[in-house]
């Protein structure tokens, strides 16, 4: 799946080709240390992906849904960087 750098889709939102979806996928090494609004963190290491973490939108809380393993969630992502998760954590 192609996916629009995330600087792209910005301009696209900036220039109001597109409403701001609730959240967008940002793909990072590690856990991150601090959450930007309006996006969730997909830790990918040496190729695979492990967790998706998020900020509870409710409590603020971190939660981390694991992507790798039996027991896992699914993700898929569009050419927007919109995630959809299954089953549905929200
Ligand atoms: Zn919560």
């Amino acid at each position: 799946m192609i996916r629009l750098p995330l600087s792209w889709v910005q301009v696209v939102i900036d220039i109001g080709l597109l409403r701001r979806p609730h959240f967008l996928v940002k793909d990072v090494p590690e856990p991150p240390d601090e959450f930007s609004e309006g996006f969730v963190f997909r830790e990918v290491r040496g190729g695979y992906q492990k967790w998706l973490h998020l900020k509870c939108p409710r409590c603020g809380e971190h939660i981390q849904i694991q992507l790798a393993g039996a027991r896992r969630w699914t993700i898929s992502i569009d050419w927007l960087n919109r995630p959809t998760v299954a089953p549905s954590i929200w």
